[in-house]
């Protein structure tokens, strides 16, 4: 499963929100939520779609797709040497597919801040600086061994020169995500040092209440930052988080948002923020037992999406029929949709889109 990793410096809020996250009362009771590992929870994505799609088909059973969410704590100044147990948190990170940066945007005198002040943007710094020593580790070790074979294997020096940009690149302090390769040579010659820098990321600003809508002064300097890295930043409040999360109505959690001037919850919006770098995409089965969401990457033929089911679907792949969701919303029900000729029947090469809802027709 794809997996995010929490990071931030100690004392930013990231086990308030992990826990927020954990606690979540997703949007339907039988939405469950369940922990691994202390430090590592399976979290429902919400989907409205799911709901409009159980009212029309009143299934037995109601099944969300999830995203796996990492507390990793413990990042400090000095990790990529070793420090607080910095090597080890730095591993966690490298095992996700996706970092998701906690910053203190919060003014709090009893809650005390690593270096005594509140600065997101150095304190984005310190953690980018660790990150970025650790990726220059992996890039010296790897330019090291390509010039050994340089002089007889072509494609070692063809990596020499792009790994030598990428080194000046983490040397000023830059991220591997905005480094500019091309997809070969990207996956040629980078993508098997899985650099911790290259990983897709999201800032969450842990804000006060009143600063959820419009932000704060810290938040305006920190978005100032980072508007060259092209990178989602979300504005959350973990204390208020974890309140909304153990409320167990559903009205309740919407007045209280409205009351704030919030459609949603951080939680939620975290979670598609997650979803959308991982750049994933969902698609829908249909039946009276079980309406259920579907994880795929962006870009997956039908029969490869069928394999997220089953691999037996994937090797026995006939054919798909294929109503999209507009299409079921309007005429409620797939054979009213077959009728109305809005049941297209798509072979193997047909590209899945997000909302699609499915049915496999395979061999055994
Ligand atoms: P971590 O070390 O990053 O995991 O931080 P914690 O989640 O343990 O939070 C550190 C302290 O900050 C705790 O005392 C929290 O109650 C407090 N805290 C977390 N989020 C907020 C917030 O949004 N506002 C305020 N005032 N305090 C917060």
């Amino acid at each position: 499963a794809l997996q995010a990793g929490i990071v931030g410096l100690p004392n930013v809020g990231k086990s308030t929100l992990f826990n927020a996250l954990s606690n979540a009362k997703a949007q339907a009771a039988n939405f469950p939520f369940c922990t691994i590992e202390p430090n590592v929870g399976v979290i429902t994505v919400p989907d409205e779609r799911l709901i409009a799609l159980e009212k029309l088909v009143k299934p037995n059973k109601v099944v969300p797709t999830t995203v796996e969410i990492v507390d990793i704590a413990g990042l400090v100044k000095g990790a990529s040497k070793g420090e607080g147990l910095g090597n080890q948190f730095l591993g966690n990170i490298r095992a996700t597919d996706a970092i998701i940066h906690v910053l203190r945007c919060f003014d709090d005198d009893n809650v005390i801040h690593v270096d005594g002040r509140i600065n997101p943007v150095s304190d984005k710094e310190i953690i980018d600086t660790e990150l970025q020593l650790k990726d220059l580790d992996s890039v010296d070790k790897k330019i090291n061994k390509c010039e050994k074979m340089a002089k007889t294997d072509k494609d070692a020096a063809a990596a020499l020169d792009v790994l030598r940009n990428l080194k000046k690149h983490l040397e000023q302090g830059k991220n591997a995500r905005s480094f500019e390769v091309s997809k070969e040579d990207k996956e040629k010659f980078i993508n098997d040092m899985f650099l911790l820098t290259v990983k897709p990321v999201i800032y969450v600003c842990n804000v006060d209440e009143k600063s959820v809508v419009n932000g704060n002064k810290h938040t305006e300097a920190l978005m100032e930052a980072i508007k060259d890295e092209n990178a989602e930043i979300l504005l959350v409040s973990a204390e208020i988080e974890s309140e909304i999360a153990v409320m167990e109505s559903f009205e309740d959690r919407q007045l209280f948002l409205e009351d704030m001037g919030l459609h949603e919850s951080g939680v939620a919006r975290l979670i598609k923020s997650t979803y959308r770098i991982l750049n994933l995409a969902t698609y829908f089965t249909a039946g009276v037992q079980e309406v259920r969401a579907w994880t795929i990457t962006k870009g997956m033929l039908a029969p490869q999406a069928a394999g997220v089911i089953h691999t037996d679907f994937e090797k026995g792949f006939i054919r798909a029929e294929v109503i999209k969701y507009l299409d079921f919303l309007k005429y409620e029900s797939e054979a009213a949709c077959r009728e109305a000729g809005k049941l297209a029947v798509q072979g193997k090469d047909y590209l899945v889109e997000d909302g699609d809802i499915m049915h496999f027709r395979f061999n055994v």
